[in-house]
């Protein structure tokens, strides 16, 4: 069986070194325990060395995004290169917020293929803003899907990770319902067929995220149907956090 993957996804937190130092020790802890799951956590750039353990691979590091650029004069940038070399196997791209400080899908395009030109795994977060009863968002989906794949080549199909993320479930109350995940991350499936090929997209993850806690996850697993999860709030809340991992390492499909 493929293992499930869960990405928590830190964002600015948490505040100081040592509580970055205790979630990612307790990350690893219960990660170790898991069956069919497996765990990467995505710090800030700073705390990302410390949270690097060369004795245990039972959480994965990932980063929160990447520069476009190789190296040279880009004041405050972080080069994929620099990423690798510390050992960061995976980079979320095309996060709703950073879409909103200005990434263009045609800038998601470009961080993708960094990414995986680099040799790590392309985390594509992709999702309407609003849903709508007539199905306008599918052709927007569609449209995002499209350009924001435009230009990579199939060989790297296998190095991207899809998740779906509607704009509108993130740090909501409520996670979307698990049936109509199921229905879109199957339509999410179709369109990366069509682009590249059916074979690519049988081999693609596609996750969900949006408003993920320890009491949805398993439903969203089991009913969803998705390979994994995007966690936000609750990847940095340990006791939520060990809750979720477990309830997903149970479900049986
Ligand atoms: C996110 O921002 O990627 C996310 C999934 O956040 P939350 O789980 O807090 O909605």
């Amino acid at each position: 069986m493929n293992k499930r993957l869960i990405i928590g996804n830190w964002k600015m937190n948490p505040s100081t070194l040592d509580e970055a130092k205790r979630i990612i020790r307790s990350m690893r802890i219960v990660a170790t325990k898991l069956e069919h799951t497996q765990v990467v956590a995505c710090p800030p750039y700073l705390y990302i060395s410390n949270c690097i353990s060369k004795k245990s691979n039972s959480v994965s590091i990932g980063s929160q995004t990447v520069s476009i650029q190789e190296g040279g004069a880009h004041t405050g940038e972080i080069s994929p290169a620099m990423l690798k070399d510390i050992g960061v196997q995976y980079v979320i791209v095309g996060h709703s917020e950073q879409r909103a400080s200005g990434d263009s899908d045609e800038i998601v395009s470009k961080r993708i293929i960094a990414t995986v030109e680099a040799g790590m795994k392309a985390v594509v977060c992709i999702g309407e803003n609003v849903r709508d009863e007539q199905g306008v968002y599918l052709d927007t989906l569609k449209d995002q899907i499209k350009r924001t794949f435009a230009g990579i080549q199939s060989k790297y199909a296998r190095d991207i990770i899809i998740v779906y993320e509607p704009v509108w479930a993130i740090g909501a109350k409520e996670a979307m319902a698990p049936e109509q995940v199921y229905e879109t991350s199957l339509f999410v499936k179709k369109v990366f067929s069509d682009i590249f090929s059916q074979e690519s997209a049988m081999k693609v993850k596609v996750l969900y995220g949006g408003s993920v806690n320890f009491r949805n996850a398993g439903d969203i697993i089991r009913i969803g149907k998705v390979d994994g999860l995007l966690v936000g709030r609750e990847s940095v809340n340990i006791p939520g956090l060990k809750e979720l991992l477990k309830a997903v390492d149970v479900v049986v499909l």
